[in-house]
Parts: structure tokens; sequence; C-alpha cells
């Protein structure tokens, strides 16, 4: 007897290489595409800003848009999956659910209750991997049952598993067709996408990521467009204050499965086959969503994989308990220009550049605050578009060098680095007006700027504009020396996921493998590489002042009375 299926998307909001939906509709004579937007499912696992629910919102638009251009329709129902799919399973006949393997936890946890209830129930399940570009339990397999841990151990276990899957066909009407859905299911009102204030949430910012497949699409074609680009594109040389993404910008649409990973990355695979040179892992496009696999494929495999405490592979910090210096970070007050632009970047638009993220996550936890890289993670988790349980987690023990990197000595100056690729603060200007006129010279230190300079931009710092938060050179000093001994005393754990060949210190590897070390190397970047070196990099005499800054409290107090 063929089947009746609920096809249930959760992430894979798209219709190209969806393998599970394939699958659904060759084993079907009706197929139900359905959506359960269960708040308290999601709210209980993550916690998502309304920027970000916008998008969802927008992606199920597009996908329903998509469905019907084919005859078919989304439904979008409100409540608990298994309240919603017993009473759809019921009035619909249902023997069949399919839906996508997942990796995540809290999905884990959903596909085991699902699962629970199908066998309760008789109904078949269909499950395919669709989300990451091999089944990760696979690599887990091949590497003795335990998860590759460093990057270059993970393209080691790749090579023996060879090339992912290429993408599933494409569905068609001819599909569609075969498996009807019966027209009048009880009202269009019931299954519509809900609006945002609907949902009792409000977004005044423009859209500048809309939601949907069919967005991903465009924008993955906008950039394949230029080969050579593909070709040689080089992560550490793209710019973090650009004005436009200098990357893809496609981890939006990649996070919930608007675009495939698999059509990403063959579609690489076909512009280096006609291209003479390409860039390599871990730098080039390709080795991006390779880095993505090797966070889901960790956090799969680790236990407590979001936290500090319990978590194998992490360090175990004292970080500081500081909710005012927190907040300070979160909502732009640190009074440093480059770090407060990229945190009001990312509340208003919800992407920034991998670099900023590392500028923003480093002074957060051991460059400066010497807060605990959990509490960045969740204000990532909060505001970010592309917000990933595996990936916002790995990429933040890696910049607070808890796990995956080591090279703890590699402070991000937070004046400097920002001023490196955009030294006339045009991002500044952007994204924190009240600096706007500042001239260049001061854009990234307005509390070097004197009085006068300070006046004719009409911010005085300390009234209009915050005082810097911290000392940056003692701070980075002081955490240096704090990390330094809790990676002694932790020397055990620090090797869990070090590669001593990914170390430029322990072997002359070139370092323009590593992102990190090509940010910071000799390009001034890196304001204290070593407390030996933090001379050397400040040598100019304006720059000499970035580094060791002393807030002249009293000469600024008297500016801001002058004016008030
Ligand atoms: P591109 O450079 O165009 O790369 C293409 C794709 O590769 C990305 O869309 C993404 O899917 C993947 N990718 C790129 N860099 C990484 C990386 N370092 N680790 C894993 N996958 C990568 N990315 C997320 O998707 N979700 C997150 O929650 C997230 N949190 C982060 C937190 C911190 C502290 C840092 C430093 C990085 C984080 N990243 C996260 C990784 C990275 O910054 C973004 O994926 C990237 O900037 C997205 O822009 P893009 O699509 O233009 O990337």
């Amino acid at each position: 007897m063929p089947n009746r299926t609920i096809h249930l998307f959760n992430k894979g909001l798209r219709l190209h290489d969806n393998p599970t939906l394939v699958a659904a509709l060759e084993s079907s004579a009706a197929v139900y595409p359905v959506f359960v937007l269960d708040r308290h499912f999601v709210e209980s696992s993550t916690r998502m800003g309304a920027l970000r629910w916008r998008f969802i919102l927008q992606s199920l638009e597009d996908l329903h848009r998509s469905l019907q251009r084919l005859g078919s329709r989304l439904y979008v129902l409100q409540g608990t999956h298994e309240a919603v799919l017993r009473r759809l399973v019921a009035q619909w006949g249902i023997t069949q659910l399919s839906f996508d393997v997942e990796v995540e936890p809290h999905y884990k946890r959903l596909d085991e209750e699902l699962r629970a209830m199908a066998s309760e129930l008789g109904l078949g399940v269909l499950s395919c991997v669709a989300h990451t570009l091999y089944d990760v339990k696979r690599i887990i397999k091949a590497n003795g049952g335990q998860p590759p841990l460093t990057y270059k151990k993970f393209l080691q276990v790749l090579s023996i598993l060879g090339k992912p899957d290429m993408p599933a066909r494409e569905i068609t009407e001819m599909d569609i067709q075969k498996c009807p859905m019966p027209s009048n299911e009880g009202g269009e009102e019931h299954y519509q996408v809900p609006s945002l204030s609907e949902l009792g949430l409000e977004v005044d910012s423009e859209v500048l990521w809309p939601g949907g497949e069919s967005h991903a699409l465009e924008r993955l074609e906008r950039h394949f467009q230029s080969q050579g680009w593909v070709a040689n594109f080089s992560k550490p040389r793209t710019i973090p204050n650009s004005l436009l993404p200098s990357t893809t910008g496609l981890s939006p649409y990649l996070s919930l499965g608007c675009l495939s990973v698999r059509t990403f990355y063959h579609r690489l695979s076909k512009i280096y086959a006609q291209s003479k040179n390409h860039s390599l892992p871990p730098v080039s496009l390709q080795g991006q969503v390779l880095w993505r696999e090797f966070f889901y494929t960790a956090a799969l495999a680790t236990p407590n994989f979001t936290r500090m405490v319990g978590n194998p592979i992490c360090l175990q910090i004292g970080w500081y308990e500081d909710p005012e210096a927190l907040k300070k970070w979160k909502m732009a007050q640190t009074g440093f220009p480059w770090i407060d632009a990229i945190m009001t970047q990312l509340r208003q638009e919800g992407w920034i550049h991998h670099l900023s993220r590392h500028a923003v996550a480093c002074f957060l936890t051991r460059g400066d605050l010497w807060i605990s890289w959990e509490e960045g993670m969740k204000v990532f988790e909060e505001f970010l578009l592309d917000a990933d349980y595996s990936i916002n987690a790995g990429n933040w023990m890696w910049l607070s060098a808890s796990a995956f990197f080591h090279q703890y000595t590699r402070i991000f100056c937070p004046v400097r680095f920002g001023r490196r690729t955009d030294p006339d603060g045009h991002y500044l200007r952007k994204y924190l007006p009240v600096l706007k006129n500042f001239p260049s010279k001061y854009i990234y230190e307005p509390w070097n700027a004197p009085e006068d300079v300070q006046l004719q931009s009409g911010c005085i710092i300390g009234k209009d504009y915050p005082l810097p938060i911290v000392n940056h050179l003692d701070a980075s000093q002081r955490n240096m020396a704090l990390m330094k001994t809790v990676r002694c005393e932790q020397a055990n754990t620090t090797e869990l996921t070090r590669d001593v060949a990914d170390d430029p210190m322990e072997v002359g590897v070139k370092r323009e493998l590593s992102e990190e070390d090509a940010v910071a190397q000799g390009d001034g970047t890196e304001c204290n590489g070593g407390i030996s070196v933090g001379k050397k990099h400040c040598s100019s005499e304006n720059e000499g002042r970035t580094c060791s800054w002393t807030p002249d409290t009293h000469r600024l107090q008297e500016i801001s009375s002058k004016v008030m």
C-alpha cells in the first residue's frame, strides 16, 4: 500500500537537495509538507531574537510559495510537535512520517520522540542526512569511534571517506502530481505562516538578509558568477569592516538549511575543476564549510559542548562574573569604537564578518574583559541570523583559547585591528554616528583626541560616548599571565585539541595556513603578541598611545563640564 506521508520540515527549509522529501514522494500516494511552529521547543533550547524569527517566517513563506508553484503547499501549525502531529495523523490518515536527520541534542530528542510516537501509532519513518556534508556519525566511526579534534586530523579522516554525496535530484511538478493532497483541508487560515506581530515580536530594522531558499540560491549564483573570486578565496584576506559583506554572507541560509551545504560544496568543486589554481582548506571556501562540518562532528561526540563545566575538551577557567561589563559589551558601550561598531552591526543586522566575531569574542574573553565565552555565545545566539549550536560554541571555545586554538598570546588590539583595513573609519561612522565627525586620526581611539577636536566633532568622550572600559595593555597582559597558568595546570586538556603541526611556534608550518596567524602576522593587528614584543608592534608615537592607553579622566571631565 502506498503511504500517506507527512514530511516534517525542521531545518532544511528548501526543495533543492532534499533527499528526505524525494524519498517521501517516491514512496507515497499523498505527501503533506508540514512545519510545526513549536515556540516552546525552540525557546527552551536556544535564545532566539526577533531578527532570526523574522528570517524563519520569511523562509517559511518562501517555501510555501515554491511548493505552491509545484502544485502543493506548506501547512504551518502552532503547538507542540506531538499534539499537532497526533491530530494530523488521525485527520489525514497518515501512514508515514519523514524528516531530516539532525545532530543537535534538542533535535535528537525530538527525533526520538517522533520515532516513539510513530512506533506507537504504527507509522513508518523515513529520514535522510541533509544538513551536513557527511553523516557525521560515519566520520566518528572512521576515526575509531572518537571525533577528530583537530582540523588536520579531520581532513585526514575525510580523505578516507571520499567526497560527500552528490545533492539529491530535483523535485518536479510530476512528483507532486503523483502525490496529490486533498484540496480543502479545513480552511487556509489554519495553516498560514503567522506574522511576526502574531508571535508578539517586532523588528524595525531593514531586511538585509531576506529569509528563504530563493534568496539563498540567488545569493549563491551572484557570488559564483565570479569564478576567479571563488577559486582564489582566502578567508584571512577578506575584510571585516567593508560596508557590504566581503565573504559570501550565506551563513544564515546554511544554518537554517535554506541552502544545502552539499550543493554549495559540489558547486565549488566544479569551479575548482575549471580553474588553473585554487585556494585550499583551511582558508578556501570549501575549507569554510569543512570547518562547519568539523564543529558539527566535535559537537555531536562531546558532552556539554556548549558549556565549560562537564565539557572534557574545554579548559576550566575562573572567568570573572561582571554583569555590568558584559552588558556594556553587549550594548556597544565599551568605549572602543571598533568593538562597539561591531556589536551595533550585530544587534541591528544579525550578521557580522568572521574576523569581527574574532575581535569582539577575544575582547570579551581572554583579551580584555575575562568574561566567560558562554556569556558571549548566548549573546550571539540571540542576535545572529546564522546562530548555530555547534558552530557558535566551537568558535567561542576557539576564540577564548578554551579549546582548538592555542596561540593565546595573540591578542587582537581593539584599536589597530580595525584600522588596518579601514583607516578612515567608514565602518565606525556608519554604526556609531555619534563619532562620525571625528578625524580619522582619532576615530579608533577618540579618548586621545585633544579637547578642541572633541568639541569640534560634537562628541565629548566620557559624556556623549563612553571612556574605554579597560586599559587594553594592562588587561591583556594580566589575562595572558592568567591563561598561561591555566594552561600549565590543565596541560592534558589543551593537548586534546592541539595539533602540533598546526602550531607555527612549534614547527615552522607556513603562517599562511592559519587565519589567526595571517591576521596577526606582521600587519600591526596584533597589539601584544607577547609581552616581550608588545613595544615592537607599537612603534609610532600615536600607535604607542593606542596600546598603552591611560585615561586622562580629569581632562575629559573638564571638557565634559564645559559643554554641559
Ligand atoms: P564564508 O566565509 O562565506 O563561509 C561559507 C560558510 O562556511 C559559512 O556560511 C559557514 O556555514 C561556514 N563557515 C565559515 N567559517 C566558519 C567557521 N569558522 N566555523 C564553522 N563554519 C564556518 N557561523 C555560523 O554559521 N553560526 C554561528 O553561530 C557562528 N558563530 C560564531 C562565533 C564566533 C565567536 C566566531 C569567531 C565565528 C562564528 N561563526 C558562526 C563562524 C563564521 O564567523 C561564520 O560562519 C561566517 O562569518 C559567516 O559568514 P559567511 O557565510 O560569509 O562565511
